[in-house]
């Protein structure tokens, strides 16, 4: 059987499109984009089109996007950059407890550095109070960053009024938009943010290449330091081909984006109701209808993930687990930890990512699968078998 792919938020394939789009500019179209002559005219003028293609889709303009290596780098050079551009003014950082570990570990980096970060709560369903956010602003606060939606439990943020409050109070606000941008429709302004983060690999891009939107007028610190790309914001020759690549990604997504987001919400929806129908003690995760179209995350009582998620791929059937047993930590996801689920739940965890490729049957064939899974995984519990005569919600 054709195995089904259910990890799309750990990376998508790239579409057919882009790579015919990419060819050329590894041998034919190779010059260096900072070079005068007419090889270097040719790719600087693919790289402006791709710059211009991205901006125009996020109501933007051409010079406030950063072309970086990815998400991550892009997530670093937000909070590094504002920090640093920013240490006359004050060293207080807020943020949120579920952001991606590239925006929480470059706050703990700083943290060692003299700067004050301020970790706020989230809810059960994952969501930050913008009145939080509020309260935490000092005279001291530089940034905020708080993501677009989360890529473990899908909740979207209020991200549009943490905004507006950041602006009140004269402060930078970054979002990390990894998992939003060609997902959801949006633009920057919409958003109130002087600060997002992307990456191409996940919109069906290549991997090694993402942005930095910077409004005009913010101040940020390089860290990259060389020559003069990206008017001096980061140095590096420019990634031609992930460039090419990731503005005909945007151009795919923007064709696609209406109608993914409905049939992704109708086979989450599904998905949803179909487990709480199939399997008793089984818990979404994540807010329930403010939430990614493509992401299921739930947590079923009794089973570690682990072991659901092995058994799945025998059936050729991949999607991740918030549970670590394999990891060096053995620590839970740090994402369902700040929500308030206990160990015992976090270890059962499973998510489904879905995207462009994802089609009705794979939704029943999941559907079908997983049920006799967890049946025989608990079978093997002591801790079901005491439990089972009285399945409760949890
Ligand atoms: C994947 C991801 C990143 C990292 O992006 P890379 O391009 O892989 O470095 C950052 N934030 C979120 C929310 C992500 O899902």
């Amino acid at each position: 059987m054709k195995p089904v792919y259910y990890d799309y938020a750990a990376t998508t394939p790239c579409d057919p499109e882009v790579v015919a789009a990419m060819l050329p500019y590894f041998y034919e179209r190779f010059g260096n984009p900072s070079s005068m002559h007419s090889f270097g005219q040719e790719t600087k003028g693919a790289v402006e089109e791709a710059r211009e293609r991205i901006a125009s889709f996020l109501g933007a303009a051409p010079g406030e996007i950063v072309f970086t290596s990815g998400g991550t780098e892009s997530n670093n050079m937000a909070v590094k950059g504002v920090a640093y551009a920013r240490r006359g003014k004050g060293n207080h950082i807020i943020t949120s407890p579920i952001e991606h570990h590239a925006v929480l570990e470059p706050c703990h980096f700083l943290e060692k550095d003299g700067f004050e970060i301020t970790i706020l709560p989230v809810d059960g369903d994952g969501l930050v109070d913008p009145d939080d956010v509020r309260r935490a602003i000092t005279d001291k606060t530089i940034l905020i960053s708080i993501m677009h939606a989360n890529n473990e439990i899908g909740t979207i943020q209020p991200v549009s009024e943490i905004g507006k409050i950041a602006r009140e109070r004269g402060v930078y606000f970054h979002t990390d938009a990894v998992q939003t941008l060609g997902h959801l429709p949006f633009t920057v302004n919409d958003l109130n943010v002087d600060l997002l983060s992307a990456s191409a690999h996940k919109l069906y891009g290549p991997k090694g290449i993402g942005l930095l939107y910077v409004r005009k007028g913010t101040r940020l610190t390089p860290f990259m330091h060389g020559g003069e790309q990206e008017n001096r914001r980061r140095a590096s020759t420019h990634n031609v081909p992930g460039i090419v690549g990731f503005g005909k990604a945007v151009e795919l997504a923007q064709g696609s984006l209406e109608k993914e987001v409905r049939d992704l919400t109708a086979y989450r929806d599904k998905l949803i109701r179909g487990f709480q129908e199939k399997m008793d003690q089984v818990k979404l995760n994540g807010h329930p209808t403010q939430r990614l179209p493509n992401n299921v995350n739930i947590s079923i009582a009794h089973v570690e993930g682990e072991g659901m998620l092995l058994s799945l791929d025998m059936l050729g059937i991949a999607c991740s687990t918030g549970s670590a047993c394999s990891s060096a930590s053995l620590a839970p996801s740090h994402v369902l930890m700040a929500i308030g689920l206990p160990h015992e739940l976090a270890h059962g965890s499973l998510r489904f990512s879905m995207g462009r490729p994802t089609t009705a049957a794979d939704v029943d064939r999941l559907l079908e699968v997983l049920p006799p899974i967890v049946a025989k995984l608990r079978a093997m519990s002591p801790l079901y078998q005491q439990d089972s005569n009285a399945p409760k919600a949890c």
